[in-house]
Protein backbone atom coordinates (compact mmCIF):
# COMPACT_ATOMS: atom_id res chain seq x y z
CA UNK A 1 0.00 0.00 0.00
CA UNK A 2 1.74 3.29 -0.99
CA UNK A 3 0.12 6.58 0.08
CA UNK A 4 0.55 10.07 -1.17
CA UNK A 5 -0.80 13.09 0.84
CA UNK A 6 -1.74 16.37 -0.91
CA UNK A 7 -2.66 19.37 0.06
CA UNK A 8 -4.79 21.60 -2.17
CA UNK A 9 -4.06 24.85 -2.88
CA UNK A 10 -5.96 26.34 -5.60
CA UNK A 11 -2.66 27.25 -7.98
CA UNK A 12 -2.97 24.39 -10.33
CA UNK A 13 -0.39 22.19 -8.56
CA UNK A 14 -3.18 19.51 -8.24
CA UNK A 15 -2.10 18.19 -11.72
CA UNK A 16 1.21 18.02 -10.77
CA UNK A 17 0.69 15.67 -8.13
CA UNK A 18 -1.59 13.61 -10.12
CA UNK A 19 1.21 13.49 -12.77
CA UNK A 20 3.75 11.97 -9.74
CA UNK A 21 1.44 9.49 -8.50
CA UNK A 22 0.49 8.09 -12.40
CA UNK A 23 4.40 7.95 -12.61
CA UNK A 24 4.41 6.10 -9.91
CA UNK A 25 1.89 4.05 -10.56
CA UNK A 26 3.46 3.01 -14.12
CA UNK A 27 6.72 1.59 -12.58
CA UNK A 28 5.03 -0.30 -9.67
CA UNK A 29 2.33 -3.28 -9.18
CA UNK A 30 -0.46 -0.52 -8.32
CA UNK A 31 -3.91 -1.85 -8.61
CA UNK A 32 -6.81 -0.21 -6.82
CA UNK A 33 -6.40 3.47 -6.49
CA UNK A 34 -8.28 5.79 -4.05
CA UNK A 35 -8.33 9.10 -2.89
CA UNK A 36 -9.92 10.34 0.24
CA UNK A 37 -10.93 14.11 0.11
CA UNK A 38 -11.64 16.30 3.26
CA UNK A 39 -12.88 20.00 3.25
CA UNK A 40 -12.91 22.42 5.69
CA UNK A 41 -13.93 24.69 2.80
CA UNK A 42 -17.87 24.65 2.59
CA UNK A 43 -18.07 26.47 -0.42
CA UNK A 44 -17.46 22.64 -2.47
CA UNK A 45 -16.71 24.69 -5.54
CA UNK A 46 -12.72 23.60 -5.22
CA UNK A 47 -14.00 19.91 -4.00
CA UNK A 48 -16.03 19.85 -7.37
CA UNK A 49 -12.63 20.71 -9.34
CA UNK A 50 -10.89 18.43 -7.69
CA UNK A 51 -13.46 15.53 -8.48
CA UNK A 52 -13.65 16.81 -12.17
CA UNK A 53 -9.78 17.12 -12.26
CA UNK A 54 -9.59 12.73 -11.30
CA UNK A 55 -12.74 11.70 -13.59
CA UNK A 56 -10.91 12.97 -16.08
CA UNK A 57 -6.73 12.29 -15.77
CA UNK A 58 -7.69 9.15 -13.52
CA UNK A 59 -10.84 7.43 -14.34
CA UNK A 60 -10.30 4.43 -13.17
CA UNK A 61 -9.46 6.18 -9.47
CA UNK A 62 -12.40 5.90 -6.94
CA UNK A 63 -12.85 8.74 -4.53
CA UNK A 64 -14.80 9.77 -1.70
CA UNK A 65 -15.22 12.29 1.04
CA UNK A 66 -16.77 15.01 3.21
CA UNK A 67 -16.75 18.19 4.82
CA UNK A 68 -14.90 18.35 7.93
CA UNK A 69 -14.43 20.87 10.68
CA UNK A 70 -10.43 20.37 10.44
CA UNK A 71 -8.38 18.34 8.53
CA UNK A 72 -5.57 16.18 9.72
CA UNK A 73 -2.59 15.76 7.44
CA UNK A 74 0.98 13.75 8.70
CA UNK A 75 0.02 13.61 11.54
CA UNK A 76 -0.68 17.04 12.82
CA UNK A 77 -3.36 20.00 12.41
CA UNK A 78 -3.57 20.89 8.54
CA UNK A 79 -3.75 24.35 8.10
CA UNK A 80 -4.93 23.53 4.33
CA UNK A 81 -8.88 23.86 3.95
CA UNK A 82 -8.89 20.85 1.68
CA UNK A 83 -6.57 17.89 2.11
CA UNK A 84 -6.29 14.62 -0.28
CA UNK A 85 -4.75 11.17 0.31
CA UNK A 86 -4.16 9.02 -2.44
CA UNK A 87 -3.95 5.27 -1.32
CA UNK A 88 -2.73 3.16 -3.83
CA UNK A 89 -3.20 -1.09 -3.20
CA UNK A 90 -0.52 -3.15 -4.15
CA UNK A 91 -1.92 -6.21 -4.13
CA UNK A 92 -4.15 -7.90 -6.71
CA UNK A 93 -6.62 -9.42 -3.84
CA UNK A 94 -7.08 -6.07 -2.61
CA UNK A 95 -10.50 -4.90 -3.55
CA UNK A 96 -12.57 -1.83 -2.46
CA UNK A 97 -16.23 -0.56 -3.51
CA UNK A 98 -18.21 2.22 -3.00
CA UNK A 99 -21.76 2.31 -1.67
CA UNK A 100 -23.36 5.88 -1.43
CA UNK A 101 -27.06 6.66 0.08
CA UNK A 102 -28.91 9.64 0.73
CA UNK A 103 -29.27 9.47 4.42
CA UNK A 104 -32.45 9.89 6.41
CA UNK A 105 -34.02 8.09 9.53
CA UNK A 106 -36.85 6.31 7.20
CA UNK A 107 -34.00 4.83 5.17
CA UNK A 108 -32.10 3.30 7.61
CA UNK A 109 -33.04 0.31 8.04
CA UNK A 110 -33.27 0.05 4.12
CA UNK A 111 -29.63 1.65 3.53
CA UNK A 112 -27.85 -0.83 6.08
CA UNK A 113 -29.55 -4.28 4.85
CA UNK A 114 -28.16 -3.44 1.10
CA UNK A 115 -24.86 -2.87 2.24
CA UNK A 116 -25.53 -5.77 4.46
CA UNK A 117 -26.79 -7.84 1.23
CA UNK A 118 -23.42 -6.57 -0.43
CA UNK A 119 -21.38 -7.91 2.33
CA UNK A 120 -22.87 -11.37 2.20
CA UNK A 121 -22.62 -11.72 -1.54
CA UNK A 122 -18.73 -10.91 -1.59
CA UNK A 123 -17.19 -12.22 1.47
CA UNK A 124 -13.80 -10.35 0.52
CA UNK A 125 -15.11 -7.71 2.63
CA UNK A 126 -13.02 -6.64 6.01
CA UNK A 127 -14.21 -3.08 6.70
CA UNK A 128 -16.45 -0.64 6.01
CA UNK A 129 -15.07 3.34 6.19
CA UNK A 130 -18.38 5.16 6.84
CA UNK A 131 -18.75 9.12 6.39
CA UNK A 132 -22.13 10.05 7.23
CA UNK A 133 -24.17 13.55 8.33
CA UNK A 134 -25.05 12.95 10.99
CA UNK A 135 -25.89 16.14 13.13
CA UNK A 136 -29.71 16.43 12.30
CA UNK A 137 -30.96 12.44 13.53
CA UNK A 138 -30.70 9.84 15.97
CA UNK A 139 -28.01 7.46 15.36
CA UNK A 140 -29.24 4.45 17.64
CA UNK A 141 -31.50 2.59 14.60
CA UNK A 142 -27.96 3.07 12.06
CA UNK A 143 -26.08 1.73 14.97
CA UNK A 144 -28.88 -0.99 15.70
CA UNK A 145 -29.00 -2.33 12.39
CA UNK A 146 -24.90 -1.97 11.61
CA UNK A 147 -24.14 -4.54 14.13
CA UNK A 148 -25.78 -7.20 12.61
CA UNK A 149 -22.98 -7.24 9.96
CA UNK A 150 -21.27 -9.81 9.03
CA UNK A 151 -18.80 -10.08 12.50
CA UNK A 152 -15.63 -9.84 10.82
CA UNK A 153 -16.17 -6.74 9.47
CA UNK A 154 -14.66 -3.55 11.02
CA UNK A 155 -16.33 -0.60 11.00
CA UNK A 156 -14.96 2.52 11.47
CA UNK A 157 -15.47 6.37 10.06
CA UNK A 158 -16.84 9.44 11.09
CA UNK A 159 -19.18 12.43 10.81
CA UNK A 160 -19.12 15.06 7.59
CA UNK A 161 -19.49 18.42 9.69
CA UNK A 162 -18.56 21.93 9.59
CA UNK A 163 -15.49 23.77 10.58
CA UNK A 164 -18.31 25.85 12.10
CA UNK A 165 -19.56 23.60 15.24
CA UNK A 166 -22.52 25.07 15.79
CA UNK A 167 -23.55 25.14 11.84
CA UNK A 168 -25.40 21.80 10.85
CA UNK A 169 -24.54 22.40 7.55
CA UNK A 170 -22.17 19.00 6.24
CA UNK A 171 -21.67 17.34 3.01
CA UNK A 172 -20.58 13.49 1.67
CA UNK A 173 -19.67 12.71 -1.87
CA UNK A 174 -18.30 9.88 -4.00
CA UNK A 175 -17.29 9.03 -7.54
CA UNK A 176 -20.13 8.74 -9.55
CA UNK A 177 -22.67 9.52 -7.00
CA UNK A 178 -22.65 13.33 -6.79
CA UNK A 179 -22.64 15.23 -3.58
CA UNK A 180 -25.37 14.85 -0.44
CA UNK A 181 -25.95 17.41 2.19
CA UNK A 182 -27.80 14.06 3.68
CA UNK A 183 -25.70 11.19 2.72
CA UNK A 184 -24.17 8.34 4.03
CA UNK A 185 -20.72 6.59 2.04
CA UNK A 186 -19.48 3.04 3.17
CA UNK A 187 -15.88 2.43 1.70
CA UNK A 188 -16.14 -1.26 1.57
CA UNK A 189 -12.53 -2.76 1.70
CA UNK A 190 -10.79 -6.09 1.77
CA UNK A 191 -9.26 -9.02 -0.06
CA UNK A 192 -7.18 -11.82 1.43
CA UNK A 193 -4.19 -9.74 1.95
CA UNK A 194 -5.93 -6.58 3.20
CA UNK A 195 -5.41 -6.12 6.74
CA UNK A 196 -6.82 -3.72 10.17
CA UNK A 197 -6.32 -3.05 13.54
CA UNK A 198 -8.81 -0.21 15.04
CA UNK A 199 -8.89 1.32 18.69
CA UNK A 200 -10.24 4.26 20.33
CA UNK A 201 -8.78 6.60 22.83
CA UNK A 202 -11.20 8.85 25.28
CA UNK A 203 -9.11 10.25 28.17
CA UNK A 204 -12.22 12.21 28.90
CA UNK A 205 -12.98 11.28 32.74
CA UNK A 206 -16.36 11.18 34.53
CA UNK A 207 -16.98 13.31 37.68
CA UNK A 208 -17.82 11.64 40.99
CA UNK A 209 -21.66 13.09 40.93
CA UNK A 210 -24.20 11.00 39.38
CA UNK A 211 -27.64 12.06 38.35
CA UNK A 212 -30.37 9.25 37.30
CA UNK A 213 -32.14 9.72 33.72
CA UNK A 214 -35.96 9.91 34.87
CA UNK A 215 -37.37 10.38 31.97
CA UNK A 216 -36.27 10.29 27.98
CA UNK A 217 -37.64 8.99 24.56
CA UNK A 218 -34.77 7.91 21.91
CA UNK A 219 -32.26 10.74 21.61
CA UNK A 220 -34.33 13.75 23.89
CA UNK A 221 -32.80 13.69 26.88
CA UNK A 222 -36.34 15.26 29.24
CA UNK A 223 -35.29 14.88 32.66
CA UNK A 224 -32.01 14.08 35.21
CA UNK A 225 -32.90 13.30 38.62
CA UNK A 226 -36.54 14.45 38.25
CA UNK A 227 -35.44 18.10 37.07
CA UNK A 228 -34.84 19.31 33.62
CA UNK A 229 -31.95 18.00 32.01
CA UNK A 230 -30.67 21.48 30.85
CA UNK A 231 -30.41 22.69 35.04
CA UNK A 232 -27.48 20.24 34.86
CA UNK A 233 -25.32 22.08 32.19
CA UNK A 234 -26.89 25.76 33.87
CA UNK A 235 -26.44 24.87 37.13
CA UNK A 236 -23.06 23.12 37.79
CA UNK A 237 -21.16 24.71 34.37
CA UNK A 238 -23.50 27.97 33.99
CA UNK A 239 -24.28 27.10 30.24
CA UNK A 240 -27.76 27.79 28.86
CA UNK A 241 -29.70 27.32 26.06
CA UNK A 242 -28.34 29.83 23.19
CA UNK A 243 -26.77 29.47 19.74
CA UNK A 244 -23.64 28.35 20.97
CA UNK A 245 -24.76 25.84 23.26
CA UNK A 246 -23.45 22.92 21.03
CA UNK A 247 -20.42 24.36 21.27
CA UNK A 248 -20.25 25.10 24.92
CA UNK A 249 -21.33 21.78 26.31
CA UNK A 250 -18.83 19.96 23.57
CA UNK A 251 -16.10 19.84 26.31
CA UNK A 252 -18.39 18.36 29.12
CA UNK A 253 -19.92 15.57 27.43
CA UNK A 254 -22.50 12.88 29.58
CA UNK A 255 -20.66 10.14 30.57
CA UNK A 256 -22.75 6.67 30.52
CA UNK A 257 -21.29 3.13 30.56
CA UNK A 258 -22.45 0.66 28.10
CA UNK A 259 -21.54 -2.52 29.27
CA UNK A 260 -17.44 -2.30 29.55
CA UNK A 261 -17.37 0.46 27.06
CA UNK A 262 -17.44 4.03 28.92
CA UNK A 263 -19.26 6.15 25.96
CA UNK A 264 -19.83 10.26 25.81
CA UNK A 265 -22.38 11.53 24.50
CA UNK A 266 -23.36 15.46 23.96
CA UNK A 267 -25.91 17.45 23.80
CA UNK A 268 -26.57 18.97 20.20
CA UNK A 269 -29.21 21.24 21.76
CA UNK A 270 -31.23 22.71 23.90
CA UNK A 271 -35.06 22.57 23.74
CA UNK A 272 -37.77 25.60 24.53
CA UNK A 273 -38.58 22.89 28.00
CA UNK A 274 -35.21 22.52 29.17
CA UNK A 275 -34.85 18.83 27.36
CA UNK A 276 -31.92 17.99 25.35
CA UNK A 277 -31.36 16.55 22.04
CA UNK A 278 -28.78 14.23 22.33
CA UNK A 279 -26.39 12.70 19.48
CA UNK A 280 -27.69 9.50 20.57
CA UNK A 281 -30.30 7.73 22.25
CA UNK A 282 -30.02 7.65 25.97
CA UNK A 283 -32.29 4.84 28.19
CA UNK A 284 -34.44 5.81 31.05
CA UNK A 285 -32.75 4.88 34.58
CA UNK A 286 -29.42 4.71 32.95
CA UNK A 287 -26.39 6.64 35.23
CA UNK A 288 -24.99 9.43 33.84
CA UNK A 289 -22.10 11.83 35.07
CA UNK A 290 -20.89 14.84 33.10
CA UNK A 291 -17.18 14.35 32.24
CA UNK A 292 -14.00 16.17 31.59
CA UNK A 293 -10.80 16.20 29.56
CA UNK A 294 -8.07 14.95 31.42
CA UNK A 295 -4.23 15.26 30.11
CA UNK A 296 -2.69 12.65 32.30
CA UNK A 297 -4.82 10.14 31.05
CA UNK A 298 -5.56 10.37 27.82
CA UNK A 299 -1.17 10.58 27.41
CA UNK A 300 -1.83 7.10 29.06
CA UNK A 301 -4.48 5.91 26.60
CA UNK A 302 -2.12 7.37 23.49
CA UNK A 303 0.90 5.41 24.91
CA UNK A 304 -1.11 2.45 25.62
CA UNK A 305 -2.88 2.33 22.18
CA UNK A 306 -0.24 3.59 20.42
CA UNK A 307 2.26 0.86 20.75
CA UNK A 308 -0.80 -1.60 19.62
CA UNK A 309 -0.56 0.25 16.61
CA UNK A 310 2.66 0.71 16.30
CA UNK A 311 3.22 -3.18 16.39
CA UNK A 312 0.52 -3.81 13.76
CA UNK A 313 2.68 -2.22 11.39
CA UNK A 314 0.12 -0.07 9.55
CA UNK A 315 1.09 1.14 6.40
CA UNK A 316 -1.25 3.72 6.82
CA UNK A 317 -3.37 4.83 9.86
CA UNK A 318 -6.65 7.00 9.54
CA UNK A 319 -7.64 9.38 12.31
CA UNK A 320 -11.04 10.46 12.78
CA UNK A 321 -11.09 12.86 16.07
CA UNK A 322 -13.62 15.13 17.87
CA UNK A 323 -13.46 18.90 17.06
CA UNK A 324 -13.79 18.35 21.19
CA UNK A 325 -11.03 17.66 21.80
CA UNK A 326 -8.97 20.36 19.43
CA UNK A 327 -11.39 22.93 21.49
CA UNK A 328 -10.17 21.65 24.91
CA UNK A 329 -6.51 21.28 23.45
CA UNK A 330 -6.33 24.23 21.18
CA UNK A 331 -4.89 24.20 18.32
CA UNK A 332 -1.36 24.85 19.37
CA UNK A 333 -1.77 21.56 21.39
CA UNK A 334 -3.95 19.06 19.69
CA UNK A 335 -1.33 17.76 17.01
CA UNK A 336 0.28 16.12 19.83
CA UNK A 337 -2.52 13.71 20.47
CA UNK A 338 -1.68 12.14 17.16
CA UNK A 339 1.99 13.46 15.52
CA UNK A 340 3.63 9.87 16.97
CA UNK A 341 1.45 7.74 14.98
CA UNK A 342 3.07 9.44 11.41
CA UNK A 343 6.16 8.08 12.72
CA UNK A 344 4.74 4.77 12.66
CA UNK A 345 3.00 5.69 9.25
CA UNK A 346 1.33 8.35 7.33
CA UNK A 347 -1.68 9.33 9.49
CA UNK A 348 -4.47 11.31 8.47
CA UNK A 349 -8.20 12.25 8.95
CA UNK A 350 -10.44 14.84 10.04
CA UNK A 351 -12.02 16.39 13.34
CA UNK A 352 -15.82 15.73 13.28
CA UNK A 353 -18.56 15.44 16.58
CA UNK A 354 -19.23 12.23 15.90
CA UNK A 355 -17.11 9.25 16.03
CA UNK A 356 -18.00 5.45 14.57
CA UNK A 357 -15.95 1.99 15.69
CA UNK A 358 -17.37 -1.52 15.37
CA UNK A 359 -16.38 -3.32 18.61
CA UNK A 360 -16.73 -7.14 19.19
CA UNK A 361 -19.82 -6.36 16.64
CA UNK A 362 -21.30 -3.89 18.56
CA UNK A 363 -21.58 -0.89 16.40
CA UNK A 364 -20.81 2.42 18.60
CA UNK A 365 -21.28 6.07 18.21
CA UNK A 366 -18.80 8.12 20.07
CA UNK A 367 -18.46 11.47 20.92
CA UNK A 368 -15.08 13.22 21.98
CA UNK A 369 -13.13 10.22 21.16
CA UNK A 370 -10.16 9.62 18.68
CA UNK A 371 -10.87 6.43 16.95
CA UNK A 372 -8.03 5.30 14.93
CA UNK A 373 -7.42 2.78 12.30
CA UNK A 374 -4.45 1.28 10.94
CA UNK A 375 -4.45 -0.20 7.51
CA UNK A 376 -1.65 -3.01 6.09
CA UNK A 377 -1.36 -5.23 3.07
CA UNK A 378 0.73 -8.14 3.01
CA UNK A 379 2.02 -9.90 6.53
CA UNK A 380 3.70 -8.41 9.06
CA UNK A 381 6.94 -7.44 8.16
CA UNK A 382 9.88 -9.56 9.88
CA UNK A 383 12.16 -6.31 10.90
CA UNK A 384 9.65 -4.33 13.09
CA UNK A 385 9.81 -0.03 12.82
CA UNK A 386 9.20 0.49 16.69
CA UNK A 387 8.42 3.74 17.93
CA UNK A 388 8.38 4.14 21.34
CA UNK A 389 4.92 5.67 22.31
CA UNK A 390 6.21 5.98 26.04
CA UNK A 391 7.85 9.60 24.75
CA UNK A 392 4.26 10.77 24.13
CA UNK A 393 4.04 14.40 25.59
CA UNK A 394 1.27 16.60 25.50
CA UNK A 395 3.45 20.05 26.00
CA UNK A 396 0.49 22.26 28.01
CA UNK A 397 2.07 22.75 31.46
CA UNK A 398 -0.35 25.73 32.39
CA UNK A 399 -3.37 23.73 31.63
CA UNK A 400 -2.84 20.66 33.54
CA UNK A 401 -2.50 21.42 37.40
CA UNK A 402 -5.53 23.85 37.24
CA UNK A 403 -7.99 21.31 35.86
CA UNK A 404 -6.49 18.41 38.04
CA UNK A 405 -6.44 20.74 41.14
CA UNK A 406 -10.29 22.12 40.41
CA UNK A 407 -10.86 18.82 40.12
CA UNK A 408 -9.67 17.39 43.51
CA UNK A 409 -11.65 20.07 44.57
CA UNK A 410 -14.72 19.08 42.87
CA UNK A 411 -14.96 16.00 44.28
CA UNK A 412 -13.82 16.92 47.51
CA UNK A 413 -16.77 18.58 48.30
CA UNK A 414 -18.60 16.20 46.10
CA UNK A 415 -17.50 13.23 48.78
CA UNK A 416 -17.96 16.10 51.65
CA UNK A 417 -21.73 16.90 50.39
CA UNK A 418 -22.44 13.22 50.03
CA UNK A 419 -21.13 12.08 52.90
CA UNK A 420 -23.21 15.14 54.98
CA UNK A 421 -26.28 14.46 53.04
CA UNK A 422 -26.08 10.84 54.63
CA UNK A 423 -25.58 12.06 57.81
CA UNK A 424 -28.66 14.17 57.86
CA UNK A 425 -30.87 11.36 56.45
CA UNK A 426 -29.61 9.19 58.94
CA UNK A 427 -30.03 11.79 62.12
CA UNK A 428 -33.81 12.51 60.91
CA UNK A 429 -34.75 9.11 61.56
CA UNK A 430 -32.49 8.15 64.32
CA UNK A 431 -32.38 8.33 68.12
CA UNK A 432 -29.63 10.05 69.02
CA UNK A 433 -29.07 8.24 72.35
CA UNK A 434 -29.67 4.29 71.38
CA UNK A 435 -29.46 4.73 67.50
CA UNK A 436 -32.66 3.00 66.70
CA UNK A 437 -35.12 4.28 64.70
CA UNK A 438 -36.91 7.69 66.28
CA UNK A 439 -40.82 7.77 67.52
CA UNK A 440 -41.78 9.05 64.25
CA UNK A 441 -39.35 6.91 61.88
CA UNK A 442 -40.71 3.78 63.58
CA UNK A 443 -44.40 5.11 63.79
CA UNK A 444 -44.60 5.75 59.97
CA UNK A 445 -42.43 2.32 59.25
CA UNK A 446 -45.74 0.04 61.76
CA UNK A 447 -48.41 2.80 59.03
CA UNK A 448 -46.60 1.14 56.01
CA UNK A 449 -46.72 -2.10 57.17
CA UNK A 450 -49.89 -1.92 57.97
CA UNK A 451 -50.97 -0.36 54.92
CA UNK A 452 -49.05 -3.09 52.69
CA UNK A 453 -50.91 -5.61 54.53
CA UNK A 454 -54.17 -3.99 53.28
CA UNK A 455 -53.19 -4.01 49.33
CA UNK A 456 -51.90 -7.79 49.29
CA UNK A 457 -53.81 -9.94 52.24
CA UNK A 458 -50.96 -12.16 51.81
CA UNK A 459 -47.97 -13.31 54.35
CA UNK A 460 -47.48 -13.56 58.43
CA UNK A 461 -48.99 -11.06 60.07
CA UNK A 462 -47.67 -8.28 61.93
CA UNK A 463 -46.82 -8.07 65.87
CA UNK A 464 -45.69 -5.29 68.04
CA UNK A 465 -43.36 -5.78 71.25
CA UNK A 466 -43.59 -2.62 73.28
CA UNK A 467 -41.16 -2.23 76.52
CA UNK A 468 -40.98 -0.18 79.51
CA UNK A 469 -37.64 -0.82 81.87
CA UNK A 470 -38.82 -1.07 85.36
CA UNK A 471 -38.58 0.81 88.16
CA UNK A 472 -36.27 3.23 85.87
CA UNK A 473 -37.09 6.23 87.69
CA UNK A 474 -35.19 5.25 90.91
CA UNK A 475 -32.74 4.48 88.97
CA UNK A 476 -32.17 7.66 87.90
CA UNK A 477 -32.50 9.28 91.29
CA UNK A 478 -30.23 6.39 93.08
CA UNK A 479 -27.43 6.33 90.31
CA UNK A 480 -27.70 9.42 88.74
CA UNK A 481 -28.81 10.30 85.21
CA UNK A 482 -25.96 8.97 83.34
CA UNK A 483 -26.11 5.51 84.76
CA UNK A 484 -29.71 5.80 83.58
CA UNK A 485 -28.49 6.47 80.03
CA UNK A 486 -26.30 3.48 80.21
CA UNK A 487 -29.26 1.32 81.21
CA UNK A 488 -31.17 2.69 78.14
CA UNK A 489 -28.54 1.89 75.58
CA UNK A 490 -27.86 -1.16 77.37
CA UNK A 491 -31.21 -1.89 76.73
CA UNK A 492 -30.67 -1.12 72.70
CA UNK A 493 -28.01 -2.97 72.62
CA UNK A 494 -30.11 -6.57 73.50
CA UNK A 495 -32.64 -5.53 71.40
CA UNK A 496 -30.10 -4.68 68.19
CA UNK A 497 -28.11 -8.04 69.39
CA UNK A 498 -32.11 -10.15 69.22
CA UNK A 499 -33.25 -8.17 66.03
CA UNK A 500 -29.96 -9.31 64.10
CA UNK A 501 -31.22 -12.42 63.38
CA UNK A 502 -35.07 -11.94 62.53
CA UNK A 503 -35.94 -10.96 59.61
CA UNK A 504 -38.23 -7.56 59.08
CA UNK A 505 -37.81 -6.53 62.30
CA UNK A 506 -37.88 -2.44 63.08
CA UNK A 507 -36.66 -1.11 66.37
CA UNK A 508 -37.79 1.82 67.56
CA UNK A 509 -37.10 4.24 70.72
CA UNK A 510 -41.01 5.28 71.99
CA UNK A 511 -40.02 8.02 74.33
CA UNK A 512 -38.04 7.72 77.54
CA UNK A 513 -37.44 4.35 78.39
CA UNK A 514 -39.87 2.62 76.51
CA UNK A 515 -39.01 1.01 73.61
CA UNK A 516 -41.26 -0.52 70.04
CA UNK A 517 -40.17 -3.46 68.09
CA UNK A 518 -42.55 -4.04 64.93
CA UNK A 519 -42.44 -6.95 63.09
CA UNK A 520 -44.03 -7.27 60.22
CA UNK A 521 -44.09 -10.61 58.81
CA UNK A 522 -44.37 -12.52 62.02
CA UNK A 523 -47.12 -14.64 63.62
CA UNK A 524 -47.45 -13.38 67.01
CA UNK A 525 -45.90 -16.76 68.94
CA UNK A 526 -42.43 -16.01 67.26
CA UNK A 527 -43.12 -12.28 68.94
CA UNK A 528 -43.59 -13.97 72.05
CA UNK A 529 -40.52 -15.85 71.92
CA UNK A 530 -38.87 -13.13 71.12
CA UNK A 531 -40.10 -10.48 73.59
CA UNK A 532 -38.73 -13.38 76.52
CA UNK A 533 -35.13 -13.49 74.81
CA UNK A 534 -35.16 -9.72 74.91
CA UNK A 535 -36.29 -10.19 78.42
CA UNK A 536 -33.89 -12.59 79.50
CA UNK A 537 -30.87 -11.49 77.51
CA UNK A 538 -31.88 -7.29 79.43
CA UNK A 539 -32.00 -8.77 82.77
CA UNK A 540 -29.05 -10.84 82.92
CA UNK A 541 -26.59 -7.69 82.17
CA UNK A 542 -25.18 -6.89 85.60
CA UNK A 543 -24.55 -2.99 85.77
CA UNK A 544 -21.17 -1.72 87.54
CA UNK A 545 -23.42 0.64 89.78
CA UNK A 546 -27.03 0.01 89.07
CA UNK A 547 -26.81 -4.01 89.56
CA UNK A 548 -28.97 -5.90 87.31
CA UNK A 549 -32.55 -4.39 85.83
CA UNK A 550 -35.59 -6.01 84.07
CA UNK A 551 -37.94 -4.86 81.51
CA UNK A 552 -41.70 -5.30 81.15
CA UNK A 553 -43.02 -6.29 77.63
CA UNK A 554 -46.12 -6.46 76.16
CA UNK A 555 -47.19 -8.12 72.69
CA UNK A 556 -49.54 -7.80 70.83
CA UNK A 557 -50.57 -8.71 66.86
CA UNK A 558 -52.57 -6.13 64.53
CA UNK A 559 -56.36 -7.14 62.88
CA UNK A 560 -58.05 -5.16 60.68
CA UNK A 561 -57.51 -2.25 62.37
CA UNK A 562 -55.88 1.95 62.68
CA UNK A 563 -52.15 2.01 63.98
CA UNK A 564 -54.02 4.26 67.05
CA UNK A 565 -56.05 0.81 67.58
CA UNK A 566 -53.09 -1.40 67.79
CA UNK A 567 -50.94 1.35 70.21
CA UNK A 568 -53.67 1.22 72.51
CA UNK A 569 -53.95 -2.89 72.80
CA UNK A 570 -49.88 -3.14 72.65
CA UNK A 571 -49.90 -0.20 75.53
CA UNK A 572 -52.48 -2.00 77.53
CA UNK A 573 -50.57 -5.35 77.26
CA UNK A 574 -47.26 -3.97 78.23
CA UNK A 575 -50.02 -2.57 81.69
CA UNK A 576 -51.02 -5.90 82.43
CA UNK A 577 -47.34 -6.85 82.83
CA UNK A 578 -46.66 -4.05 85.04
CA UNK A 579 -49.85 -4.41 86.92
CA UNK A 580 -48.70 -8.09 87.36
CA UNK A 581 -45.70 -7.70 89.06
CA UNK A 582 -43.31 -6.17 86.32
CA UNK A 583 -40.03 -8.69 84.86
CA UNK A 584 -42.68 -10.29 82.51
CA UNK A 585 -43.96 -10.78 78.90
CA UNK A 586 -48.11 -10.72 78.45
CA UNK A 587 -49.71 -11.24 75.21
CA UNK A 588 -52.98 -9.68 74.27
CA UNK A 589 -54.63 -10.57 71.31
P1 LIG B 1 -42.37 1.58 85.93
O1 LIG B 1 -41.70 0.33 86.35
O2 LIG B 1 -43.80 1.63 86.30
O3 LIG B 1 -42.18 1.79 84.48
O4 LIG B 1 -41.67 2.72 86.71
P2 LIG B 1 -40.68 3.79 86.16
O5 LIG B 1 -39.99 4.42 87.25
O6 LIG B 1 -39.81 3.14 85.13
O7 LIG B 1 -41.65 4.76 85.38
P3 LIG B 1 -41.74 6.31 85.24
O8 LIG B 1 -42.50 6.57 83.96
O9 LIG B 1 -42.29 6.88 86.50
O10 LIG B 1 -40.28 6.82 85.08
C1 LIG B 1 -39.61 6.89 83.86
C2 LIG B 1 -38.40 7.71 84.06
O11 LIG B 1 -37.51 7.64 82.95
C3 LIG B 1 -38.70 9.16 84.25
C4 LIG B 1 -37.67 9.90 83.45
O12 LIG B 1 -36.92 10.83 84.19
C5 LIG B 1 -36.74 8.83 82.97
N1 LIG B 1 -36.21 9.09 81.67
C6 LIG B 1 -36.89 9.35 80.53
N2 LIG B 1 -36.04 9.52 79.50
C7 LIG B 1 -34.76 9.38 80.00
C8 LIG B 1 -33.44 9.47 79.47
O13 LIG B 1 -33.25 9.70 78.25
N3 LIG B 1 -32.39 9.24 80.26
C9 LIG B 1 -32.55 8.98 81.59
N4 LIG B 1 -31.49 8.78 82.35
N5 LIG B 1 -33.79 8.94 82.14
C10 LIG B 1 -34.87 9.13 81.39
MG1 LIG C 1 -42.31 4.60 81.27
MG1 LIG D 1 -40.61 2.37 83.44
Amino acid sequence: MKQFQILYKEDGGFLENLKEIKQWRASHSAYVTIFRIYSEDMNLEHVKHICECLDAEMPDALYLGCTTNANIMEGILSNAKIILTCTIFEYETTQARILQFPFLEENVARDVAELKKYCDENPWVHAVEMYATIMDMSMMEFCNEMSCLREDIQVFGGGAFNPDMDDDTAAVFSKGNGFLEHGIIFLLLGGTDFHTYSTFISGWKPLKRKFRVTKADREILYELDGKPALDVYRRFLNIDRNDRFFSNTLEFPLFLEHGDIDILRCPLAANHDDSLVMSSDIQEDAFVRLAYGDPETILVSIREDGQKIADFCPEVIQAFSCAARRAFWGDENISDETILFNSVAPTMGFYTHGEFLRIKGDMLNFNVTLVLVAMREGDMPNTVHKVNFSGAQIDNNEKIPIIRRFVSFIEASTAELEEMNMKLALSSVTDGLTRLYNRAEIERRICSALDKRKNQETGNGISLIMLDIDNFKKVNDIYGHKEGDHVIQALSDVLRNVAKKVHSCFLGRWGGEEFMVLLSDSNIDTAVALAEKIRLEFSSVTYETAGRQTVSIGVTQAKDETADALYTRVDKALYMAKAAGKNQVVKLD
